[in-house]
């Protein structure tokens, strides 16, 4: 007999409640090994004057208890009201969301019958950091913050999950043609760590055809792993193939602690009518207990879900006329579950979780590696309302110094001085980069030296003397030679 696994289980808004309901009834009925213990989270506490939406007791309550079964939640209306999912995955470091995504045909339309493929995308980085900026009139930036650490501990999951689960291919989604730094170092740490699992197929695809590709076959793929933002859009894509968005539930892992929640929302469009479809949160709950090391009970479970399905006692949402043969509310669904406990699918393809050994899951703590670090340059945004590039080049060059050259003014990323092309649109938001004077360029490769800060303060400082609007500085490195900055398109 196992021991109860402590769970923290928050019961959410709208249909949460209902669903959660069903969830753990079928749960008890399968004697699965859980001791619940229940968290207030969600609109009455952002009501509360809680602006994350969450209290301290539950905070406490999340970090001694670890696993965590969230129903959806209602963000209220409003700016000030932060996304409680956001910030619970980010301060608890929960890196992976891992999303599965099967097609259940014929009992589920779809135009997709051997879609079988997970998702695992990163959830702490990238664009999703948040952090914005309205720098001039006319331009805002929005920073893209890609880490070494971060790239190492998903793409290790991702390696370690499709290995635990006898899956057998792992596609990696990045543009590192645009992006060369940041989603170049998720390309380099996926080639880096793919070497210690020889027998994993693997693939890098850009993501833009890689999603086409999804979309159009997605047979073809077996387990997919991408950045924050294209994961959360890959992610939705593949559930839509399905058939049905409201079946999928998702895993947010982090080390120690994991979330498991439906990915639809609260739906309060149809809360408290008995007719919401509890799949999704079953679903997520089934994760749940392969994570806390019960496959068994996962498999009955997931197995009586796959033939209530079939034997098409099917909610609203997913009922078909010619298909379905009871059209059943909430909890009669659940009464359905129940009564197959111990029964397989005849036509769907049964649960096998007892190779998913997601329990030896190992974490490598990360190394970090010093190179040296050497300030080469800097980038100098300018807010100017003026057109003509040359002018601002020429006004620039007067204020280099003796230390610093100008090499080159970019507006959007493209070079418009020295020689820029008249045709090339011009926004307020100039990038002025320096050198150091004395840079040497070898065959048309530029050899970069180190420049002192005091230059780039200096420099700083006569171009406010001359009215020249500074919007901020980024300063040029290389890390043991290598530049550590991309170029300018066309310079
Ligand atoms: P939603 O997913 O709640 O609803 C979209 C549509 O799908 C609605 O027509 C709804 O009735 C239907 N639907 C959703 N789940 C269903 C189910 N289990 N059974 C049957 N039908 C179902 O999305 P929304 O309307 O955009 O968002 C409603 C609220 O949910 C918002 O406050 C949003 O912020 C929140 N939300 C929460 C989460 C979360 O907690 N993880 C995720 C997404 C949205």
């Amino acid at each position: 007999m196992l021991s109860k696994t402590p769970i923290l289980v928050a019961e959410g808004d709208g249909i949460g409640p209902e669903i959660m309901r069903a969830t753990l009834r079928i749960l008890e009925a399968a004697e699965v090994q859980i001791e619940p213990q229940f968290i207030e989270i969600g609109e009455k506490v952002y009501l509360n004057g809680y602006p994350a939406g969450i209290r301290q007791e539950a905070w406490d309550a999340l970090r001694s208890t670890k696993v965590f079964l969230k129903a959806p939640i209602t963000t209220p209306q409003g700016s000030g009201y932060k996304s409680l999912n956001v910030t619970i995955r980010k301060t608890l470091g929960l890196f992976a969301n891992v999303r599965l995504c099967k097609s259940f045909h014929p009992y589920i339309r779809t135009k997709h019958p051997k879609l079988d493929l997970v998702i695992i995308r990163e959830n702490e980085e990238d664009l999703y950091a948040g952090i914005e900026h309205r720098q001039t009139q006319e331009v805002m930036q929005s920073l893209k913050l890609v880490s070494r650490p971060g790239s190492e501990k998903i793409v290790r999951y991702a390696f370690e999950y499709t290995q635990a689960c006898g899956r057998k291919k792992i596609t990696c989604l990045v543009k590192d043609n645009i992006m060369k730094l940041t989603d170049g170092v998720f390309h380099e740490v996926f080639k880096e760590i793919g070497k210690e699992y020889p027998a994993i197929e693997q693939e890098v695809k850009i993501v833009d055809i890689g999603s086409a590709l999804i979309a159009d076959t997605p047979e073809q793929f077996d387990v997919v792993i991408a950045s924050n933002l294209y994961g959360d859009i890959v992610s939705d894509i593949a559930a839509q193939l399905t058939g049905s968005l409201g079946l999928a539930g998702s895993a947010n892992i982090g080390e120690p602690l994991a979330m498991f929640e439906a990915i639809h929302g609260s739906a309060p469009d149809i809360a408290g009518k008995n007719i919401a479809n509890p799949s999704a949160l079953l679903n997520a709950a089934v994760m749940m207990l392969v994570h806390i090391g019960q496959p068994a009970e996962a498999e009955k479970i997931y197995n009586a879900w796959l033939a209530t399905i079939e034997d098409g006692i099917h909610t609203r949402d997913i009922y078909q006329e010619g298909v379905s043969k009871q059209l059943v509310g909430t909890s009669s669904f659940t009464d359905a579950v129940i009564a197959r406990l111990g029964k397989v699918p005849q036509q769907l393809e049964q649960a096998d979780f007892s190779s998913a050994k997601m329990q030896a899951i190992t974490f490598h703590s990360y190394e970090r590696k010093y190179q040296s670090k050497e300030l080469v340059g800097a980038d100098v945004f300018l807010h100017w309302e003026g057109s003509d590039p040359n002018e601002l080049g020429k006004r620039i060059e007067e204020h280099c110094g003796t230390q610093l050259r100008l090499q080159i003014i970019t507006n959007r990323g493209i070079k418009v001085y020295p020689n820029g092309f008249p045709e090339t649109f011009c926004t307020d938001h100039w990038r002025c980069r320096f050198l150091a004077k004395s840079t040497m360029s070898k065959k048309g490769k530029t050899h970069y030296l180190p420049v002192d800060y005091a230059s780039i303060l200096a420099l700083l400082n006569r171009l406010y003397e001359s009215n020249i609007a500074v919007i901020k500085t980024e300063n040029l490195y290389t890390f043991d030679g290598v530049r550590g900055f991309s170029l300018g398109q066309g310079e």
